[in-house]
């Protein structure tokens, strides 16, 4: 039995983000950024005809638009029983436990479907984004996506997933 894995971890595969999360009991954390980085492995058999298991150059540019997609927005989380975001035309009321605390112009806002902007739930939302688009490719060969997520040195999650 043998195996093959792809792995991509690029200079270019960042994105400066503004955030907070909120933690178990009332804690919340005040607005800060990360520069985050991701790195993506991918597992699967070869293509027959390539000798690949996914194409580099496509798979490098997928994950580009996906870190330019939440590159200098404020993430904010949907899915968030404590965090409600609201949507007023062009602008974004965000309130913690029913109370206001900040308001942002929608295009700064990256709306995300995910309970809590944690490294954690945002490695899962772009191997989702990532898988989308691998399926519409049709990348069939493909049996697992691992995607990391770091938001500060040597301070990282790992989300794997099999298929
Ligand atoms: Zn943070």
């Amino acid at each position: 039995m043998e195996s093959y894995k792809v792995i991509v971890t690029k200079d270019y595969l960042v994105f400066s983000s503004a955030h907070f999360i909120t933690f178990a009991g009332h804690r919340c954390e005040g607005l800060h950024g990360h520069n985050y980085r991701a790195t993506v492995t991918i597992e699967g058999a070869l293509d027959p005809n390539a000798w690949f298991v996914f194409d580099f150059v496509v798979l490098k540019k997928v994950m580009k638009q996906l870190c330019d997609d939440i590159d200098h927005v404020v993430l904010l989380p949907l899915e968030s029983d404590r965090i409600k975001v609201a949507v007023e035309g062009d602008i974004v009321n965000v309130s913690v436990d029913g109370k206001p605390r900040y308001v942002f112009p929608k295009k700064d806002c990256a709306l995300l479907p995910i309970p809590n902007t944690t490294v954690e739930m945002i490695a899962r939302l772009l191997t989702g984004r990532l898988k989308a688009e691998i399926d519409r490719i049709g990348g069939t060969r493909v049996t697992a996506i691992e995607m990391e997520v770091e938001e500060n040195f040597g301070q990282s999650a790992v989300y794997r997933v099999t298929y």
